[in-house]
């Protein structure tokens, strides 16, 4: 063997990507501030430059969380380190975790119990409906000694909200803390930690807050920090423990591992940015760009998954149309409009697609790009469509739903 052995054997050249729309549960848009973010000067991790920018991170992220919880920040990893980070921390082996499952993520929690040594108490709702809080008191009645409630706030397999304000209710009323999955929903849909009394939360970078993929926002309560100072065996995980990284993250900076320096600048930005435009005004926004899609997808006799009173504005879970080849569409619009939308996952593949509008994808240009593109593709697939009709559907929407006026200047 030589080093020429190892040569790669294809042709590589440097790598640049298509200007794609990103329509689909995540990624969202990543704005052009946020990336320019990213290409500013790297840092050492303990320079006291980049630990400041660390204290205002912490801080825009008590604003997007609605806490004043100390320990809020973001882990080095995707949503599903966060996911891992709640679990391997508050669970010690036979606990007992009642964990509701209406999608694909409440599923990776039941998971997560279970590789941790916990027991799972599985509470079942059905895909495209939310946790039923009537199931949840019933299980937390049978099982008296059950220590922890977890469940998804926006489930993105689906579209559906849960009501989580009563589910931390309900745990707390029966002495279980609660873990709460927020990676959908944090800056696309109200959540309030303190005030619905959520006790660990983890959400991801890369989805309503518009930031590249790669970092979990998580935050404990007081009460979560006790139960894991005071844990007998160690976190079965050095990388994730919780007392570690209280050193690192808390005031003395003690070295834990190398933080991601450049991708937290993206994450500083995309928090700065919507504290910048406010939490109220992102949710509402949120809600006006869903029902202008809404009103143009229903122009294609497209129907919804989940109900009115449940769904996400910023993940639109819609049927595949009767005689229309799902994946032909999806092609179609990734290879002639750049445009990304979501497949379905489970149950669902092949039968629905997923609109996402999360963050700074969630914008007039995104929809009426995407209804027109739908339009083209679906009558070239032999559907009788009125032209224009969709795109003027979202308009007469955005007319007859202004931005609330406490927003108007
Ligand atoms: C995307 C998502 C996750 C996982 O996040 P990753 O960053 O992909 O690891 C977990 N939960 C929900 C509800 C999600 O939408």
């Amino acid at each position: 063997m030589t080093i020429e052995d190892f040569r790669p054997t294809q042709k590589i050249t440097t790598f640049y990507p298509p200007q794609r729309v990103l329509m689909g549960p995540g990624p969202s848009d990543t704005h052009s501030r946020v990336l320019s973010a990213m290409a500013r000067p790297t840092l050492g991790h303990l320079d006291p430059v980049f630990t400041a920018m660390m204290e205002e991170l912490k801080s825009l992220l008590r604003y997007a969380f609605q806490t004043k919880n100390l320990m809020t920040f973001p882990v080095s990893g995707p949503g599903s380190v966060g996911m891992e980070m709640c679990f391997v921390n508050m669970i010690v082996p036979g606990d007992k975790v009642i964990v509701c499952r209406n999608g694909v993520f409440g599923s990776r929690m039941i998971e997560n119990v279970e590789r941790h040594g916990g027991v799972a108490v599985v509470v079942d709702d059905k895909w495209g409906e939310p946790v039923d809080p009537q199931k949840v008191e019933d299980a937390l009645k049978q099982n008296p000694d059950a220590k922890i409630l977890a469940f998804v706030h926006a489930e993105t397999s689906t579209g559906v909200l849960s009501d989580a304000k009563t589910l931390c209710e309900l745990a707390h009323r029966h002495g279980c803390l609660n873990i709460v999955d927020t990676v959908t929903s944090l800056g696309g849909s109200p959540l309030k930690v303190d005030e619905w009394g959520i006790d660990a939360i983890y959400s991801g970078s890369q989805k309503c807050l518009s930031c590249p993929p790669g970092l979990s926002p998580v935050s404990f309560s007081e009460r979560v920090i006790e139960l894991v100072k005071n844990r007998k065996e160690k976190v079965h995980s050095w990388f994730m423990d919780l007392n570690l990284l209280l050193g690192y993250w808390g005031t003395t900076r003690t070295y834990h591992h190398t933080a991601p320096t450049n991708a937290l600048y993206a994450l500083h930005e995309s928090l700065f940015m919507l504290y910048e435009e406010g939490l109220e005004h992102s949710w509402a926004r949120h809600d006006r760009n869903y029902k202008a899609l809404k009103a143009g997808l229903e122009t294609f006799g497209m129907k919804y998954v989940v109900d009115e009173r449940y769904r996400l504005p910023q993940l639109n879970a819609v049927y595949v149309p009767e005689g229309v080849d799902e994946k032909e569409v999806r092609r179609r619009l990734l290879d002639e409009y750049n445009l990304e939308i979501g497949a379905g996952l489970g149950d669902f593949a092949g039968k629905i697609w997923r609109f996402g509008l999360m963050g700074y994808s969630s914008k007039i240009e995104n929809i009426v790009l995407c209804l027109n593109a739908l339009e083209t593709v679906f009558s070239d697939m032999g559907m009788k469509l009125e032209h224009g009709a969709a795109e003027s559907a979202a308009h007469h929407s955005y007319a007859a739903n202004p931005m609330p006026s406490k927003f108007s200047e």
